[in-house]
């Protein structure tokens, strides 16, 4: 891959690596009046170093939904910045691709219908238990979504017939309402009713901020060290690499694809008369 928009920056020099941050391109992080902005890539068509063959070819496929088959670079790269910055696009038609910063965020949901896909803020409670006193208590505790003080489920007919001592199962009661905490009362989906799943890893959502990165920043201020400086460097040629990276998978894909215009046929809903059967 020949470097575009990559430079080579001499990260033993301080004034290579400042002159490298303040010269490099910036573009808004979200709308012009807000005036934030970033370190971002002008990637609008005229400005991807084409050939004349494949500039034509380019303006062919504005029309064409292709960003999802160019932005793999976007999801490594995030990845491996440990999701604390990403790259988004933006201007009309998106042709800039700017950096922000980012970070995860728990959804919240603790469980699944591998059915239906649904998602639950609750986690299936469990099977089995180790006997039966546990079994009961925990049935009682699940069946009254663990609203009740102890001593109430104390006061339950079914605890009530359990053969061991009042203390024991307070005992069991204080510890079931904790391991119960986040569960509902049945594994059943409440969309599809099919059998539910707890999640191994909780699913989590990039948030992407629009704060601006380094905008008026001072880097001869005492603070941006060497070795800050150097980080700072090696992020944003991070992110010049990326941007060459989905360069080089747009002019793969002028190379090995054409635009056709295809006619598909959708069903559509219509209204007839159909006689009686006889
Ligand atoms: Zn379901």
């Amino acid at each position: 891959m020949t470097p575009f928009f990559q430079k080579k920056v001499d990260r033993r020099s301080r004034s290579a690596m400042v002159d490298f941050l303040q010269g490099h391109y910036r573009y808004n992080t979200m709308s012009s009046w807000n005036r934030l902005t970033s370190y971002a890539n002008n990637t609008k068509i005229h400005r991807l170093g084409l050939s004349s063959e494949q500039d034509d070819k380019a303006y062919e496929m504005l029309n064409v939904d292709f960003w999802e088959e160019i932005r793999g670079p976007i999801d490594d790269f995030t990845h491996d910045q440990s999701h604390r910055h990403t790259i988004c696009s933006n201007g009309r038609s998106g042709g800039y691709l700017v950096l922000h910063e980012s970070h995860l965020k728990l959804t919240g949901h603790l469980s699944y219908c591998p059915t239906c896909g649904q998602r639950n803020f609750k986690k299936v409670p469990p099977v089995t238990y180790q006997d039966v006193n546990k079994e009961v208590i925990a049935r009682e505790i699940l069946r009254s979504q663990n609203s009740w003080l102890p001593g109430v489920y104390l006061g339950q007919p079914a605890i009530q017939a359990l053969t061991i001592s009042d203390d024991k199962k307070l005992l069991l009661i204080n510890r079931l309402k904790a391991e119960l905490k986040d569960c509902s009362a049945s594994d059943a989906c409440g969309v599809c009713g099919n059998p539910r799943s707890n999640f191994s890893v909780p699913p989590s959502r990039l948030m992407v901020a629009s704060r601006s990165i380094d905008q008026c920043e001072d880097f001869d201020a005492e603070d941006w060290s060497m070795e800050s400086l150097r980080d700072r460097v090696e992020l944003v040629c991070a992110f010049d690499a990326v941007c060459d990276a989905i360069r080089s998978n747009f002019i793969a894909l002028l190379v090995d694809y054409d635009v056709v215009e295809i006619t598909e046929h959708r069903p559509v809903q219509v209204k007839k008369l159909v006689a009686h059967a006889a």
